[in-house]
C-alpha cells in the first residue's frame, strides 16, 4: 500500500488529494492536510474521485468514422487533413478547441503548434464560458490577467459579498472555509447578491435577491454612495490609480432610487448592504460565473474591480475582487495563451510580444493577430470558414449556447477531431476521428487553482486501453508535419520548463505572471513539486498588489467608466443556468457514480411555487421549457428560492444521459462585447405543459 499526492480535476478550489494505491489501484481518496487550497477537507464529488476511474464507457483506441484504427494511421491522418486544409484554405481555416480539464502542459503545446508554426491564432477553449470576462475586467484594471487574491483572504475578510455564486454546491470546499471562519468570527459577515435564494444563503447575513442581470446597477450605485459618503480612499486613489473622475461622472446619476427600480431590492436592504460595504476595511468580493456570464459580464466585473480600487481594498490580507473560477484549470490555460486573444505568458497580441515569444519558440509561422473566440469560432465553422477542428476534453455540443447552430458546425467541417476520455458524448457521434485521452489519475503535469496556486496532478494508474495524454498527441502530430524539433519534449516535466522559461524570457517585472524560478527544475523535483503560488522568480515577491504596483503602461490601476444596462425585458420567464451539487459539466465523469446522482438523478426545470400554481404544476410533473430556438423537457421542481417569473435548469443534461437534450439548446448565442463569453445566464423561455 502507498499513497500519492494529486489534485482534484472539477472545480478551480483546485483541492488537493491524497489517493491510497494497493496492487496499481487507487482504493480510497481524501484530502491532502498540506494543500493550501482545501487542508484536508474534499466535498463529496472529490470523494468519490476513485469511483470515476477504471474502463467503464472510456474511450479506448483511436477510432475514424466509427472504426478501430491504429495511432500511427490516426496521427498521420490528423497531420495530413491540418496540413491540406492549412495549405489550400489558409491558417483561418484551422482550429483548436481546447479546455479547462487539460493540463497546463497539454494547453502549452497546442498553443505553442498552432499560434508559433501553423500561422493561426483560432485556439480558445471552454473557458471562454466560465471566466473570460472576469479575465478581461483584471486586464482592464490591472493591465494583466491576475487574481489578487487567495483563500485565506476569503477567511480573513471581516465582510465577504458573494455574487453570482453558489458556492455551496459549485465551489464546495471553499463554502465549507467559509462557514468555519464565520463559526470562528461571529462578527464576520457574509452577504449574498444572487437572483435565487441558494444553499449558499444559509450561511448569509443578508441576501439580495436581485433582478436578473442587475449587478453592475448595485456596484455602480455603491461607487456613487462611496463617493457620495466620503467613503473613498484619497491617499490610495492618488497614489495607484486613474480614471476616478470619469468613473464617477459615470455612475453620478445612478442614485439610491435608480438601484432600487433596478434591482428590486428594499432599501433597508439595500442601506444595510451599502453601509456594511462603506465600514468594513477588510472586504472581499468573491464572483463567479453569475456574473462573467452575461453580454455585459467585462462590464459587471468592472464595478465591483471600481469599489474596491476607490476605497484601498486591493493588495491587503482580506481584501479585492476575488474572481472564482469553475474549472481545474482555466488558470493554468490563461498564462499559456489559451484564449484566442493571448500569447502565452499573459503576453499578447502587441507586435513587441509577438516578436519576443516567436524568438523564444524560435516560430516559423507565428500568429500576429487574435483568432476567433469560442462562440465566433464555431459559428465561422458553421459558415464554411473553419474547415479543420481539433476538440480537446470538452464536450461543445452541450455546453456552447445554440447547440444546434455547433451541430451543424461540426457538421459542416471537412474534418472534426474529438480527443477525450470517454466513448461517447454529443461532440464525439459528431467526429470524423476520435483519439483516447488519459484522464484523471492517468496523466502527469500541473493545474493552477482560483487562487494562482500552481499543483501537481499526478500519473497513479495505467491509462485504460489505449489512451495518451494530449501533450503526446499534439506532439506527435507537429513531428509528422516536420516540426519535431520544436516539440522534442521527453515528457511532461520539459514542457514545464520550457513554459517557465518563456514567463521569464526579457520579463523585467512588467509582467506578473512570472514562474522563472521553476525553470530549472529537474524531472525529480518536478515529481516531487509542492503546491506553489506564483509569482515564483528570483527577487519577486509572490504578494501581487501589496505595494500597489499594476502592470499597466503607467503602473497605476485603472477604475473604468461603467453605464450599467439590463438586459432586455422578457416576454415569458427568464431562464437561468447551472451547476447541480454533485455533477459535473456534462457528467461524462461524474455520472458514472451512482451514489453522485442521489443528489438528483433527472433532468429538472425549477419554478416558484407561485409560477406553478399559476401554470397548474406539480412537482414531478413532466414540463417543457421553449424559446424560438427550441424546446427541451424535463421534470419540474417547485423551488421556493426562485423568484417568480423565473426558471433555473441544471447545464449537465445532453443527448447521451436524456433524450430532451440540452438546456443550453435555448440560449442564444449572445456575447459580451469585450470578452466573448457568452451570455448562458438569461434567455427568454416559455413554459408549456407536454
Ligand atoms: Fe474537487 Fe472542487 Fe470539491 Fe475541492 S471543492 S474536492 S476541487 S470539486
Amino acid at each position: 500500500m502507498s499513497f500519492c499526492n494529486t489534485t482534484c480535476p472539477y472545480c478551480g478550489v483546485g483541492c488537493g488529494v491524497s489517493a491510497e494505491l494497493d496492487q496499481g489501484n487507487v482504493i480510497a481518496v481524501m484530502g491532502d492536510g498540506n494543500h493550501p487550497a482545501n487542508a484536508g477537507r474534499l466535498c463529496v464529488k472529490g470523494t468519490a474521485l476513485a469511483e470515476t476511474l477504471g474502463d467503464e464507457g472510456r474511450l479506448l483506441h483511436p477510432r475514424a468514422k466509427g472504426q478501430t484504427v491504429s495511432w500511427d494511421e490516426a496521427l498521420d491522418t490528423v497531420a495530413a487533413k491540418l496540413r491540406d486544409t492549412r495549405d489550400r484554405h489558409g491558417p483561418g481555416s484551422i482550429a483548436f478547441y481546447l479546455s479547462g480539464q487539460l493540463l497546463t502542459e497539454d494547453y502549452y503545446v497546442a498553443n505553442k503548434l498552432m499560434k508559433g508554426f501553423l500561422g493561426s491564432a483560432n485556439v480558445d477553449t471552454n473557458s471562454r464560458l466560465c471566466m473570460s470576462s472576469a479575465v478581461a475586467a483584471y486586464k482592464r484594471a490591472f493591465g494583466e490577467d491576475l487574481v489578487p487574491c487567495s483563500y485565506d483572504d476569503v477567511e480573513s475578510a471581516e465582510l465577504l459579498v458573494m455574487v453570482g455564486s453558489n458556492a455551496a454546491w459549485t465551489h464546495p470546499v471553499v463554502y465549507q472555509r467559509i462557514v468555519a471562519a464565520k463559526r470562528a468570527n461571529p462578527n464576520k459577515r457574509v452577504v449574498v447578491v444572487d437572483t435565487r435564494r441558494t444553499a449558499t444563503c444559509d450561511a448569509a447575513d443578508l441576501h439580495l435577491q436581485i433582478q436578473p442581470g442587475s449587478d453592475a446597477f448595485l456596484f455602480a450605485g455603491l461607487l456613487n454612495h462611496l463617493a457620495g459618503s466620503r467613503l473613498l480612499d484619497d491617499a490610495y486613489i492618488e497614489r495607484h490609480t486613474e480614471g476616478l473622475e470619469a468613473a464617477l461622472a459615470a455612475v453620478a446619476g445612478i442614485d439610491r432610487a435608480h438601484v432600487l427600480s433596478a434591482t428590486g431590492l428594499s432599501e433597508s436592504v439595500l442601506s444595510t448592504f451599502y453601509q456594511w460595504f462603506g465600514d468594513t476595511e477588510k472586504t472581499v468580493t468573491l464572483y463567479s460565473q453569475g456574473i462573467n456570464q452575461s453580454s455585459t459580464g467585462t462590464d459587471k466585473c468592472n464595478a465591483i474591480i471600481n469599489c474596491h480600487l476607490a476605497t484601498g481594498r486591493i493588495g491587503k490580507p482580506g481584501a479585492g475582487p476575488f474572481s472564482i473560477t469553475g474549472q481545474p484549470n482555466a488558470m493554468g490555460g490563461r498564462e499559456v495563451g489559451g484564449l484566442a486573444n493571448q500569447l502565452a505568458a499573459h503576453m499578447d497580441f502587441a507586435d513587441d510580444e509577438v516578436d519576443r515569444v516567436a524568438r523564444f519558440w524560435n516560430a516559423s509561422d507565428m500568429a500576429s493577430s487574435p483568432g476567433l473566440k469560442a462562440v465566433d469560432m464555431f459559428q465561422a465553422a458553421a459558415d464554411g470558414k473553419i474547415r479543420f477542428l481539433w476538440i480537446m476534453a470538452t464536450n461543445p455540443a452541450v455546453s456552447l449556447p445554440d447547440t444546434a447552430m455547433v451541430k451543424a458546425a461540426l457538421e459542416r467541417c471537412d474534418f472534426v477531431v474529438v480527443s477525450d476520455c470517454t466513448e461517447d458524448t454529443d461532440t464525439a457521434r459528431r467526429a470524423d476521428m476520435v483519439l483516447p485521452a488519459a484522464g484523471w489519475g492517468e496523466k502527469d503535469g500541473t493545474v493552477t487553482n482560483s487562487e494562482r496556486v500552481i499543483s501537481r496532478q499526478r500519473s497513479l494508474v495505467a491509462a485504460a486501453g489505449e489512451a495518451r495524454p494530449d501533450w503526446w498527441m499534439v506532439t506527435e502530430v507537429a513531428r509528422r508535419l516536420g516540426l519535431g524539433a520544436h516539440f522534442d519534449y521527453d515528457g511532461p516535466a520539459a514542457i514545464f520548463r520550457e513554459h517557465a522559461a518563456l514567463s521569464a524570457f526579457e520579463n523585467n517585472g512588467q509582467r506578473a505572471f512570472n514562474i522563472g524560478g521553476l525553470s530549472g527544475v529537474s524531472d525529480a523535483e518536478y515529481r516531487r513539486l509542492a503546491p506553489v503560488r506564483w509569482p515564483v522568480a528570483p527577487g519577486v515577491s509572490s504578494e501581487l498588489l501589496a505595494d500597489g504596483h499594476y502592470f499597466t503602461r503607467t503602473g497605476k490601476a485603472q477604475l473604468v467608466p461603467i453605464v450599467p444596462r439590463l438586459p432586455p425585458a422578457v416576454e415569458h420567464h427568464a431562464l437561468n443556468t447551472g451547476r447541480l451539487r454533485d455533477q459535473w459539466h456534462t457528467m461524462t465523469r461524474t455520472g458514472r457514480v451512482p451514489r453522485l446522482s442521489r443528489h438528483r438523478d433527472f433532468f429538472s426545470i425549477g419554478v416558484s411555487p407561485a409560477d406553478a400554481r399559476a401554470a397548474q404544476l406539480e412537482e414531478g410533473e413532466l414540463v417543457a421549457v421553449a424559446n424560438t430556438q427550441g424546446q427541451v423537457t424535463g421534470l419540474v421542481t417547485i423551488d421556493e428560492g426562485l423568484a417568480d417569473g423565473q426558471v433555473f435548469a441544471p447545464i449537465h443534461w445532453s443527448e447521451q444521459f436524456s433524450s430532451a437534450g440540452a438546456i443550453s439548446a435555448l440560449v442564444p448565442a449572445l456575447t459580451d462585447p469585450h470578452s466573448g463569453q457568452p451570455q448562458s445566464k438569461f434567455a427568454d423561455v416559455q413554459i408549456l405543459a407536454v
